[in-house]
């Protein structure tokens, strides 16, 4: 499943990224580019601007809460999906493109020494080239999936 997110869900559009949802960030108020977009793609049009109304043919789901947790929980329930954990962190959180595997050494001069020193596997973002690691790099992801997944 796809996304498409309006401008005030940006915090949203980055942790679906992170769960490995194709996500897009829509930042302007241009709303039939928006749907344009939506329909091209396939993308559910997520959206906390009351004004936007059910379009033909898109899926719309108005997300309510301001709170990260909350807006992902009410997202799946109202999708009936759960995110997929083989999918999680393969996705670059600002380009929402693919990560890919990179060799350990090509990588030693763009993390700090620390990590390089105690992580084997590293991913990069073939766009930005932001390189990802396990551990600390992702904050307290699998606390807020727990968290979500609990309820
Ligand atoms: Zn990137």
């Amino acid at each position: 499943m796809k996304f498409i997110a309006t401008k005030e869900l940006g915090r949203l559009v980055k942790w679906l990224r992170i769960l490995g949802f194709d996500t897009e960030y829509f930042k302007e108020d241009n709303y039939s580019k928006l749907k344009i977009s939506a329909l091209r793609d396939q993308r559910v049009i997520l959206t906390k601007n009351t004004r936007l109304s059910q379009p033909r043919g898109i899926k719309l789901v108005q997300i309510k809460s301001d709170l990260l947790n909350e807006q992902l929980r009410e997202l799946f329930q109202e999708l009936d999906i759960k995110p997929d954990k083989n999918l999680m962190f393969s996705r670059c959180t600002l380009c929402n493109i693919e990560l890919e595997p990179v060799e350990k050494d090509k990588i030693k001069h763009k993390v700090p020494e620390f990590v390089f020193n105690t992580q084997q596997d590293f991913i990069v973002c073939p766009v930005c080239q932001r390189v990802y690691w396990a551990g600390t790099h992702w904050g307290n992801v699998s606390q807020v999936i727990k968290e979500i997944m609990l309820r």
